[in-house]
């Protein structure tokens, strides 16, 4: 089960908020076919992006993650709403790299450390908020947390991890953000960063402790609300054809004398959606 905890801790000086999310991390692997360290890169990237939408306000507000690095997976893209509802793909789902000394998968090779990451939250009728912020070492928390820093003057500690079984499956996955509030003093911030160095590897800690289990170990007893993010695509028939609907007659016929028929692939769950001639025709002609 999915789900993200959150709570003010230090006096409510901080705000923290702990998740695990391997089941969406599977959900990921099995709908691109991900290797492990493809999974790994997508996997961070999902769990820091559902912190943020779960920072989302209005029922109808979204978020699209983009990070573009250097590294041998290529561009990856998250986005979610303010339900939790979840999903990503990266460029290269096949990515592959040695281990790194410490046995842990490369996930800055797959990454890069050059680039940046965009951030659009699209808020109602305003226009979209725009954040961006330059890769530090592709390893995604400490890119993230530069991002909070710099991008939205937020400081904020982050630890991520996605731990991927001999047998490709995710056996733990999620993360741990610590956030400062304005009025957060300086030894509160030390405090969140050294307890989110003491934390080590935070996969293995969801694999074997759990959310509840890491709340207690590292914080004490709180009180929490809790969400329950999941994996799921929001394209549909309905919204393929006003794709087609917006690309125009000729196009769509262009197409089909072309082709035989129009294909389009949906990049987030690798659904297909098969249109012949006759479907467009249908289609042209209930929505002229
Ligand atoms: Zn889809």
């Amino acid at each position: 089960m999915n789900i993200i905890k959150k709570t003010l801790i230090y006096d409510d000086q901080l705000s923290l908020a702990i998740l695990d999310t391997t089941d969406m991390v599977n959900d990921a692997i099995k709908i691109h076919n991900l290797s492990p360290l493809s999974a790994a890169a997508l996997g961070r990237t999902m769990t820091i992006t559902t912190f943020m939408a779960s920072g989302l306000k209005n029922a109808t507000d979204k978020l699209s993650v983009t990070i573009k690095g250097d590294g041998i997976g290529g561009e990856i893209v998250v986005c979610g709403n303010s339900d939790l509802k979840m999903r990503g793909y990266i460029a290269n789902p096949n990515a592959e790299l040695p281990l790194k000394s410490n046995g842990h998968l490369d996930v800055g090779g797959c990454v890069g450390k050059n680039g940046r990451i965009t951030i659009v939250k699209s808020m109602g009728l305003k226009e979209p908020y725009s954040g961006t912020s330059q890769l530090v070492t592709g390893e995604i928390a400490e890119d993230f947390a530069a991002y909070y820093t710099f991008s939205e003057q937020q400081p904020t500690a982050i630890a991520l991890g996605v731990k991927i079984g001999t047998d490709g499956t995710c056996v733990g996955a999620g993360g741990v953000i610590i956030q400062a509030l304005p009025f957060a003093s300086e030894e509160s911030l030390f405090m969140a960063e050294d307890t989110i160095l003491r934390m080590g590897n935070i996969s293995t800690l969801i694999e074997e402790m759990g959310v509840d289990g890491i709340a207690d170990y590292f914080f004490g007893p709180l009180n929490f609300n809790e969400s329950f993010p999941k994996y799921q695509c929001l394209c549909g028939k309905d919204y393929i054809e006003k794709i087609l609907l917006s690309m125009g007659k000729a196009e769509l016929y262009d197409i089909i004398n072309t082709q035989g028929k129009i294909s389009v692939n949906c990049q987030f769950c690798e659904t297909d959606y098969v249109f012949t001639k006759e479907d467009i025709d249908k289609l042209l002609s209930e929505n002229k």
